[in-house]
């Protein structure tokens, strides 16, 4: 009886809660096991697991005391299992329909899956043949097919692939470590793969298959472009249907659309791919961007610095950049002079380490900030181009701060204000954050004492905290160099866009040898910090048009007030608001074409104008304007002395600094 009991005990594993309570269980309990002893509709719910950070399917055995979370579909791992098990059955679908397809990659991605594949018998797959796989889909799902993990060795894994023929495949599997590798199956298709994925194709209920492209095999242009389908699924039709509807609205917003309806960029293949050409309207845009930062930036202590587009080969060999950029990017610039190289400016900050240098430094000039709109250049495969988001140059909204690393927590704090009160004037009320630490385990690979480490990551995590800001902690995101701070912004559509960061660096200040003098007169190295509220111009214009669908708030919008006369016979009044308005630094146009006053207003609600002033009989007899306001309609009539006020206060309580 005894030896039973303590046999039972033996058994019983700690599984500790993200809220760290802790409940016992029988050894080779699984998460879902789990779900199903918290509650019946969690258990339904339940689509992954995470054991110990890493993300296990919610069938498999837990044998050691764990730390667990389990995920749902709104989880971003529950999304993971569930889009990764759908490209699973997309899988299976192209090998019944397409026999003798092979299989590259098919991970699932921020919105749903695709699969990279080599159709059998030389078929080619073309949006139209979608809906037929899609439909293949919903059958297979319908069975109800369990997702079974194997583990296999490495030579008998070699030998299933080689009787399939699957060339791609096996190339992945000599890439792995010799030892075991799991397999996943289910219904007849089975695949190399690490998992997660759900107990079964059940839970996959709404299927869309988007679209198709080509994709080198491994990225690389040398070798064989395969069919990549992407897809996306989710638990309930609904869901879908709010998701499609979701894209339509992004075309709408696509701010390559909107960038070339308000005349704000333009692209010439001449000039070259990814070098975008602001238009005037869309430069002034972005000066008046510049300008608001700026201002803000002057309020907390930054200089302004310029540094050219080129600098030396040597420059870039002492910073590191040249190993990073020098091979894969733009090639060095030769000089008449034998053997001088520059290079294409990757990076601002080589440039304000030197600047940092051009004098001793003293404990008591430390904080010093250097700021500049530094434009880079970074080449990147044409592939991988798109509109202001993925361009060749850009201008970073760059800065530097070197400091005492007491400093560390004030400065990171004051760049956090920054960033919040940006995200404040530009209506971007909804945003995350995360801090990306050392990995815990393996300290070696990170440059910098573990004193100055731990100083660091303490402070990121204390100002935040302070800040009153909610963050997530990623362990190992760090680079090597230092920790780091991102901000990821949720658009009007709710879709992320990564924008801030602010970056710890202890290695520039090393490789730069920067000093300045301690107050035990000692030299000390001081502390870097990289920071760009916007990320870069271009991609935060982007992000702007998109989240606004180009209807920008009044103190940016490229033309503020339009006035239109309803007739020839008001032009001379019009004439007389609009240098009014105009001299009022309010930018002001007139449309005098002799067409309807409807037909008038509707174009200019079209080009996104804040303000229309309709001009007739009544208001050049009183002296006044009749407003409409962009989107909500008649707005009354007002002297045109009061609008011009009203206008010049809106847009001072709009870019107010508090
Ligand atoms: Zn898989
Ligand atoms: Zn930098």
């Amino acid at each position: 009886m005894l030896a039973r009991f303590k046999q039972k005990l033996k058994l019983m594993i700690k599984i500790t809660f993200p809220d760290n309570s802790v409940k016992e269980y029988q050894e080779g309990v699984t998460g879902m096991d789990i779900a199903k002893s918290i509650s019946n509709s969690l258990a339904k719910e339940v689509l992954a697991v995470s054991v110990n950070e890493e993300i296990w399917d919610v069938s498999r055995p837990i044998s050691k005391d764990a730390s667990i979370r389990l995920h749902k579909f709104d989880d971003k791992e529950g999304k993971l299992a569930f889009w990764h098990s759908s490209a699973h059955l997309m899988a299976e679908a192209l090998e019944a329909l397409y026999p003798g397809t092979k299989f590259g990659i098919g991970p699932a991605i921020e919105n749903g899956f695709y699969y990279d594949v080599d159709p059998g018998n030389g078929a080619i797959i073309t949006d139209a043949d979608l809906p037929r796989i899609e439909d293949k889909m919903k059958e297979l799902a319908s069975h109800k097919s369990t997702y079974n993990r194997k583990l296999i060795s490495k030579e008998d894994v070699k030998k299933l692939f080689k009787r399939k023929g699957d060339e791609y495949k096996l190339e992945l599997i000599d890439e792995l470590e010799d030892g075991t590798i799991s397999l996943y199956s289910q219904g007849n298709f089975t695949d190399l793969c690490r998992g997660p994925h759900l107990p079964d194709t059940s839970p996959i209920k709404a299927i869309k298959l988007l679209h198709v492209a080509g994709a080198y095999w491994r990225g690389d242009e040398n070798r064989k472009q395969l069919t990549r389908i992407y897809g996306i699924t989710f638990p309930k039709q609904s869901m879908l249907d709010d998701y499609l509807e979701m894209l339509e609205q992004a075309k709408a917003r696509d701010h390559r659309k909107i960038g070339k309806e308000l005349e704000l960029f333009t692209f010439s293949q001449t000039v070259g791919s990814g070098l975008p050409l602001w238009l005037p309207k869309g430069a002034a845009l972005r000066e008046r961007l510049q300008d608001f930062l700026k201002k803000v930036q002057k309020r907390y202590g930054y200089d302004l610095v310029m540094t050219p587009h080129i600098g030396h080969k040597d420059l870039y060999v002492t910073s590191g950049h040249y190993e990073k950029y020098g091979k894969d990017s733009y090639q060095p610039i030769h000089t008449p002079q034998e053997g001088e190289e520059y290079l294409l400016k990757p990076m601002n900050c080589p440039h304000h380490c030197e600047i940092y240098k051009t004098k001793p430094r003293s404990y008591r000039d430390l904080p010093i900030r250097m700021a500049e709109f530094g434009t880079v250049y970074r080449y990147e495969q044409s592939g991988e181009l798109h509109g202001l988001t993925r361009v060749r140059g850009f201008t970073q909204d760059d800065a530097h701060i070197f400091c005492r690393p007491d400093q560390l927590k004030d400065e990171f704090k004051k760049v956090i204000d920054i960033i919040l009160y940006i995200f404040k004037i530009l209506d971007f009320e909804d945003f995350t954050t995360q801090i990306s630490l050392r990995d815990k385990e393996d300290k070696e690979k990170y440059i910098g004492t573990d004193e100055n480490w731990e100083k660091a990551e303490q402070a990121i995590i204390e100002a935040t905290e302070e800040k009153g800001i909610k963050t997530i902690i990623e362990y190992g995101e760090a680079a090597f160099y230092g920790p780091k701070l991102d901000f990821m912004v949720k658009d009007a559509l709710g879709r992320n866009w990564q924008l801030g960061t602010i970056q710890v660096d202890y290695n520039l200040p090393d490789r730069f040898e920067l000093e300045y003098i301690g107050s035990d007169d000692h030299k000390h190295r001081p502390v870097m910090i990289h920071r760009a509220p916007f990320g870069s111009m271009e991609r935060f214009v982007a992000v702007l048009i998109e989240h606004t669908a180009g209807k920008f708030p009044l103190w940016l919008s490229p033309d503020q007030v339009i006035v239109l006369p309803i007739s020839e016979k008001f032009h001379d009044y019009s004439e007389k608001v609009l240098n009014f308005l105009n001299n009022s630094d309010i930018r002001t146009l007139i449309d005098k074409r002799n067409e309807k006053i409807g037909k008038k207003i509707r174009e200019s609600e079209l080009k996104r104008i804040p303000y229309l002033l309709i001009i007739g009989e009544k208001e050049v007899a009183n002296g006044t304007v009749a407003v409409r306001k962009q989107g909500e309609g008649d707005q009354g009539t007002m002297k045109l002395e009061e609008f011009a006020d009203f206008i010049n206060k809106e847009v001072e309580k709009q870019t107010a600094i508090n």
